[in-house]
């Protein structure tokens, strides 16, 4: 059985950025992946001041800085109609006060690299079963190709994704809310006129989204789930028409995209916990607080929590102390900014990406008020950035009349 200080479950952006924090401070981690190899992703990931800040803490940021696109403005449209809204991130004080749009597969391979040139160890097709507590800390038992392997460790994390299993061996209570939205996304050739901005459109019912990547044009497009099926039984080409349509210096670009196959497609959940850790364990990410997409902020958090808890595990480490009660300042630490973005988030769909009339015209309205104060669209901006966990009761006023 091999023995190492960490094992963490899940070589995602936030178990891999957690597996280099431990390793740079010289501690023998290896990180579990169920997935035989990072696969070339499909769609775009928005980085943004709070997670920018967080992959400079850990020394990342340059490398990261050289596969993604930055971005300062991001312009709303409402189809057929015209402009709403610009939001311009560049009035934030803040030393990142901008977005830089990757592709996560790239980052991944990315952060394996990093992790890895710690030596930090990666098990790659090798799916997490259960954990037991030991005299020594935990044993972790897997199935790699099949077959039983075991490990143990002085902690476990769970950084397997919003389907946590490791929180499920826990017994770690978990509310999951399927969320009424699903969304298709694919990656399409460059726009030069979206080299700095990024646009959103939206209509009744229907919220699309244009964001440039490094070379690429990341394309999000939300659905009603109810819609999807008939949606996908329409011939590809009158979806491609439909976003030409609707951001016509793209048509170009979409020739890239030529069957189903090349849009991937997802639905939103919500994931609460009733508690983030436990003895000799703990979670983060989306296993502790997966969020409605709108917010663009789900590995922003997942980066945060990743540096919050391994500096909770150094304590452990310098105290000899890995229960839950010493694991708990990491839960204090992360628990209400991931709640207030996991709400605002949820908000702020139900306002953009909505078949309800009167919820559009709020949306709307919103938006509008935000583009054309300064103020309150730094307010909404910290929000949205990760940079504030709530919003005064004046401000709430102030975004509706
Ligand atoms: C459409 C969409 C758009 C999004 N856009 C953005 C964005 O622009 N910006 C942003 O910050 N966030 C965005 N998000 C959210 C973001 O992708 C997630 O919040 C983030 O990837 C979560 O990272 P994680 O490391 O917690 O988990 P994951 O990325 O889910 O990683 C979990 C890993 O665990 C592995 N795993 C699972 N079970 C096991 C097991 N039993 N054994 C071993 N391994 C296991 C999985 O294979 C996976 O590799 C978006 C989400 C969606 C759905």
């Amino acid at each position: 059985m091999e023995d190492y200080d960490a094992v963490i479950v899940g070589a995602g952006i936030g178990g891999l950025a957690l597996g280099y924090a431990l390793a740079s401070n010289g501690r023998k981690v290896c990180v579990l992946e169920a997935r035989r190899e990072v696969t070339p992703s499909k769609r775009g990931l928005t980085l943004q001041p709070n997670g920018l800040e967080t992959l400079q803490k850990l020394g990342l940021l340059d490398r990261v800085l050289r596969i993604g696109a930055k971005t300062t403005h991001v312009s709303w449209y409402e189809i057929r109609e015209g402009p709403l809204a610009t939001f311009d991130y560049s009035i934030l004080d803040h030393p990142h006060n901008y977005l830089l749009t990757v592709v996560p597969s790239e980052l991944e391979l990315d952060l394996r690299e990093a992790f890895s040139s710690k030596g930090g160890i990666i098990y790659d097709s090798t799916f997490f079963q259960e954990t037991l507590r030991a005299g020594f800390g935990r044993v972790i038992k897997a199935e790699k190709n099949r077959s039983p392997v075991e490990f143990s460790a002085k902690i476990i994390v769970g950084a397997d994704g919003e389907n946590s299993r490791v929180r499920q061996a826990l017994q770690i209570l978990a509310r999951i809310k399927k969320y009424p939205d699903d969304f298709l996304f694919m990656l399409a050739g460059p726009v030069a006129s979206l080299r700095s901005e990024a646009r959103q459109h939206v209509a009744r019912g229907k919220m699309v989204g244009f964001f440039p990547t490094r070379g690429l044009t990341y394309i999000f497009y939300y659905i009603s789930g109810r819609r999807l099926q008939q949606f996908k039984s329409q011939k590809l080409e009158s979806f491609l028409n439909e976003l030409a349509d609707i951001e016509p210096e793209i048509s170009d670009s979409l020739r890239s995209l030529r069957y189903w196959e090349d849009i991937a497609h997802v639905s939103a959940r919500r994931v609460d916990v009733n508690s983030w850790v436990a003895d000799r364990a703990a979670l983060l990410g989306d296993a502790v607080h997966a969020l409605d997409p709108s917010w663009a902020q789900g590995a922003n958090m997942a980066l945060q929590d990743a540096v919050a808890l391994s500096n909770t595990i150094e304590r452990c480490f310098a105290l000899h102390d890995f229960s839950a009660n010493a694991l708990k300042g990491y839960e204090r630490m992360r628990r209400k900014q991931a709640e207030f973005v996991q709400r605002e988030a949820e908000r702020t769909a139900q306002l953009t990406a909505t078949e309800n009339g009167f919820y559009y015209w709020l949306g709307k309205r919103v938006l509008k008020r935000i583009g054309r104060n300064r103020e309150l669209m730094r307010v909404a901006l910290q929000a949205s950035c990760g940079l504030i966990d709530r919003f005064s009761l004046q401000e709430q006023i102030r975004f509706l009349i």
